[in-house]
């Protein structure tokens, strides 16, 4: 470690201003990929400041058809959330199946989306479920957030407050995970609404995908059934050493398949 700058601030305005006044300002949440990025150097912001005394960035509300999560939010209490299950049960099921139980119980989702990890799970959601996220100067849709690997629409200084989730009509997460890390190899979430299919896809590529191939088959058919003539094109999908680009494209038919059953 190097010498820095932690900042505790007890308000969301103090946040902010906090950042403006730092040299290279970062926010931490659960420092569950800050710190390990800070022990190698890889970042070396001169002010950490931390937004766990942000309580404002707290919580789950579930009203008029929308499950709204702070982004301090831990992965855990999405998890554990009964109102989580009863409306939008992939999400919770999405969230436990998040690392192991201290990732769960430090990471959050304002952290997970923020960073846009290639294999990070909840991306998937955010855009399956046609999500809109709320920074403390606008709102993003789902669709524009990701921008690519490691890459959002953020801009420098700007903080996730909360993600607003609408209920779906029937929704499915399946997630083949790496056994040693807990990463998805490739994880799909399919979401379905009265009018349109989502097929989204992480861990495959350098960022969350559709599959606009698949959505259609479901919007004509929503049976796993429908997709079986359906080959996933893999030569730009993530080979590395474990799993090749046609194993992963072989994976999202399958896990694809199963999301539909679950979700019917
Ligand atoms: C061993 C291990 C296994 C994991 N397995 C999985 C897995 O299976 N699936 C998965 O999805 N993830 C996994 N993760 C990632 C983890 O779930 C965290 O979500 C992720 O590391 C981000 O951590 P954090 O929330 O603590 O954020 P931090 O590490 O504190 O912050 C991450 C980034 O987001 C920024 N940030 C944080 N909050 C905000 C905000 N509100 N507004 C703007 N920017 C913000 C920070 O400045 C930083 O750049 C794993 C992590 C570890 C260490």
């Amino acid at each position: 470690m190097y010498d820095f700058k932690f900042q505790r601030p007890g308000g969301l305005a103090a946040a902010l201003e906090a950042f403006q006044q730092a040299d290279d300002g970062q926010f931490l949440a659960g420092g569950q990929t800050v710190i390990p990025v800070m022990k190698q150097r890889l970042a070396m912001p001169s002010d950490l400041i931390d937004l766990g005394a942000l309580d404002e960035l707290k919580g789950i509300t579930v009203a008029g058809g929308i499950v709204s999560i702070g982004s301090m939010t831990t992965h855990a209490e999405v998890a554990a959330s009964e109102d989580i299950r009863q409306a939008i049960p992939a999400l919770a099921d999405l969230a436990s199946g998040i690392g192991d139980p201290h990732v769960r119980n430090r990471g959050t989702l304002g952290g997970s989306i923020a960073n846009n990890d290639p294999a990070a799970d909840y991306p998937a959601a955010v855009v399956a479920l046609s999500a809109t996220v709320h920074t403390d100067r606008r709102q993003i849709s789902g669709d524009d957030f990701f921008t690519g690997m490691f890459e959002t629409a953020l801009e420098d200084g700007e903080l996730i407050t909360k993600v607003d989730f609408p209920v779906a009509e029937a929704a499915a997460y399946e997630k083949f995970e790496n056994t040693a890390s807990r990463y998805a190899l490739v994880a799909v979430m399919v979401c379905r609404r009265a009018e349109s299919v989502r097929v989204t896809v992480i861990g495959a590529g350098p960022c969350v995908f559709r599959v606009p191939e698949m959505e259609k088959a479901l919007e004509a058919e929503f049976t796993s059934d429908a997709l079986k003539d359906i080959a996933v094109s893999y030569p730009d999908l993530n080979t590395d050493l474990h799993a090749s680009a046609y194993y992963r494209a072989h994976l999202i038919g399958v896990l694809t398949a199963r999301a539909v059953k679950k979700a019917s």
